[in-house]
């Protein structure tokens, strides 16, 4: 495999080619950012942490037959991945309230959503990213109903394989967002699922566990993203 002119850079990873016309690297970056990039930062490491978290749930995913776009794990901060064409729809899986829809809804903070909540948000920076409904994906094309079905089942599917996970190593799942893309007709999990992109609370003392520490200056960021690492590749 032989790497490539960058095909994309996102807020968080860079995206190359690859001499294989289906397979893209996927670069894990420091850089942190937050608020729609208002907020700016590195995280030491970060990278390379993510790209170990990321390929355990993914390898783990697979287990559990949930098709992804992971290949391989190619050093600390690359994976081979699947070139696939992103869907423009961000999928958040709520199991407790936090976040955006504690301020949009008025929730209380912590509130146990069961069954769980889907929501979808337009993937565009420049309009901040925002909540859609399905009427919302039909009447822009962005999917088909067909699409939205399987994506509101698989995320679904992986809360149920990554909630008791986490659940064992002492961490509770609070939201986590998913992002999901065509190969060859079918849907694939891509992008990443670490700290970056998903709430976990100790279970213990309900510390932090993800990047509100960064968001909300709670310190110790590092250190957290460490200790993540070590309890999903323990
Ligand atoms: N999330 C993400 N990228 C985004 C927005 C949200 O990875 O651009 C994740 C976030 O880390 C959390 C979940 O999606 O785990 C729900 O985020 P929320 O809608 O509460 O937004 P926020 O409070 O982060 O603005």
């Amino acid at each position: 495999m032989i790497q490539g002119d960058m095909l994309y850079e996102g807020k968080a990873k860079k995206i190359f080619l690859t001499d294989q016309p289906d397979e893209v690297v996927q670069y894990f970056k420091d850089d942190a950012t937050a608020f729609n990039a208002q907020k700016k930062g590195t995280i030491l490491e970060k990278g390379i942490v993510n790209n170990k978290i990321s390929t355990r749930l993914f390898e783990l995913l697979e287990q559990a037959g949930v098709a992804t776009h992971f290949l391989k794990k190619l050093s600390d901060r690359e994976m081979l991945a699947r070139r696939v064409k992103i869907l423009p729809i961000e999928v958040v899986i709520r199991n407790r309230a936090t976040g955006s829809i504690i301020k949009r809804l008025g929730l209380e903070e912590g509130l146990v959503i069961d069954p769980p909540l889907i929501e979808f948000f337009y993937k565009d920076d420049s309009l901040g990213d925002p909540l859609i409904t399905e009427d919302h994906i039909r009447m822009m094309n962005l999917a088909t109903s067909d699409q939205v079905a399987s994506l509101k089942t698989l995320s679904l599917k992986i809360n149920e394989v990554l909630k008791p996970f986490f659940q064992e190593r002492g961490m509770m799942l609070v939201d986590f967002k998913l992002e999901f893309g065509l190969w060859n007709g079918q849907i694939l999990l891509a992008d990443e699922i670490s700290p970056d992109t998903c709430r976990f609370w100790d279970i213990q003392t309900g510390e932090r566990m993800d990047k509100d520490r960064f968001r909300k200056d709670l310190g110790r960021i590092e250190e957290t993203y460490q200790e993540v690492l070590r309890r999903v590749c323990a």
